[in-house]
């Protein structure tokens, strides 16, 4: 557990407790598991629903397409530091660029080529046109 995530804890943690001192005070001692349960639920539930919205609205699910040839699954693509920029790299040792929802094709000559795009709570598609962009 990182510290950021043990900080989120005591928050939740901490809020649960709120929540329980609030509803004891409608509902006598009752209140206090029920509040206690209802506000991490609410809490947890949020940041859950946020997550999956931010996930199939910005990100994708997965996070990134097979490759072109069709081996390497999400999982399988790294980050690496070539020629001062970022790149992504799958197992067959082909290089991407994800640009927003665009996920491109780096050339070796350093420009790119559209390969797929994330359409929000719909999938991966292959784009229509062939552009560089660069
Ligand atoms: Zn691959």
């Amino acid at each position: 557990m990182t510290l950021i995530e043990l900080l989120l804890f005591i928050m939740l943690i901490a809020a649960g407790i709120f929540g329980a001192f609030l509803a004891s005070q409608y509902l006598g001692w009752i209140g206090y598991p029920l509040g206690f349960i209802a506000c991490v639920g609410l809490i947890v539930g949020a940041l859950t629903l946020l997550s999956y919205l931010g996930e199939m609205w910005l990100v994708g699910k997965p996070a990134f397409p097979s490759c072109r040839t069709g081996k390497c699954t999400s999982d399988d693509y790294r980050y690496a530091m070539e020629k001062e920029e970022i790149v992504c790299r799958c197992k067959c040792g082909d290089r991407y660029e994800k640009v927003g929802r665009r996920f491109l094709i780096v050339r070796e000559d350093g420009s790119r080529e559209s390969y797929k795009v994330w359409r929000p709570f719909d999938g991966w598609h292959a784009e229509e046109f062939t552009k560089s962009v660069n």
